[in-house]
């Protein structure tokens, strides 16, 4: 009796180097509950094309594999997600299709096949001061309390990966504009909420208050629609908005730090 050939799908893979990408396609196995690190896995273990010919491994990143670190971030089925959460199986069903497409992401300069480098969005990061400054911490003791609905609000904030999946689906993010993006305005908000944060909060403001700073929101709100840990991105956008509008405000008339 002949055993019946296991369901397979198409893995179609955008890949190479900057001004030199293709389309690469892989037949892979279906099996339950794969992922698309998995799928990669399963590609890299046997790099073999749908043309039969042996290729390099594809190259991706991937790091705590449940959602948590966003290195493996990428354009699934052209939308920016995590490929450790995206089910094959539920992305075909999806689509109806018999194929899933994999690209990196488009706003970040490419590495090679879909590893792209993110590092525009820690060096915002910085630039925003966006940690707390804990220098001789334990010298002073306890720090202030924070209420349970102070800390139920900023842990949202704080589950913020740097994934890259908000500024792939900005607008305003583009090689024309130095826009920082909505997860560093988002990280504003979230230390500048924290009774600690707070005494820094005008060193945060003010580099959002520059070009590419919270005024070059266009209001899109793609952010927040992709935002794999939905962090209220609009919701901090206009709330640093109002708060960067004080702050120009005190410092024309020279008064200290904006109070809110
Ligand atoms: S709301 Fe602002 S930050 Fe979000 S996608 Fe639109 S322009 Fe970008
Ligand atoms: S705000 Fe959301 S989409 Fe943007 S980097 Fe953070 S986790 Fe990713």
């Amino acid at each position: 009796m002949e055993t019946a050939k296991p369901k397979t799908f198409i893995l179609k893979i955008y890949r190479g180097v900057a001004n030199n990408q293709y389309w690469e396609e892989f037949e892979l196995e279906l099996k339950p509950f794969l992922n698309i690190t998995s799928a990669l896995m399963a590609v890299q273990k046997d790099p073999i094309n749908r043309k039969n010919e042996k290729v390099t491994p594809v190259a991706w990143e991937q790091g705590c594999l449940e959602e948590v670190c966003g290195s493996c971030s990428m354009l699934v089925n052209g939308r920016p997600r995590q490929g450790c959460s995206a089910l094959i199986q539920d992305l075909l069903n999806q689509t109806g299709s018999d194929t899933v497409t994999l690209a990196p992401l488009t706003k970040f300069p490419l590495v090679k096949d879909l590893v792209v480098d993110r590092t525009q969005m820690f060096e915002n990061l910085k630039k925003v001061r966006a940690w707390i400054d804990a220098d001789d911490a334990l010298d002073r003791g306890f720090g202030p309390k924070i209420s349970p609905a102070v800390q139920e609000a900023l842990y949202v904030l704080s589950t913020c990966m740097t994934c890259g999946c908000c500024t792939e689906a900005c607008p305003q993010v583009n090689a024309k504009s130095k826009f920082v993006g909505p997860a560093t305005i988002s990280q504003v908000r979230l230390f500048n909420s924290h009774p600690v944060g707070k005494l820094m909060k005008a060193d945060r403001l003010r580099p959002l208050m520059e070009e590419g700073g919270v005024s070059d929101c266009g209001n899109a709100q793609n952010c927040v629609k992709v935002c794999p840990k939905n962090i209220p991105l609009t919701e901090s956008i206009a709330l640093i908005g109002r708060e960067a509008v004080k702050q120009g405000l005190k410092d024309m008339v020279s008064l200290p730090d904006a109070d809110s």
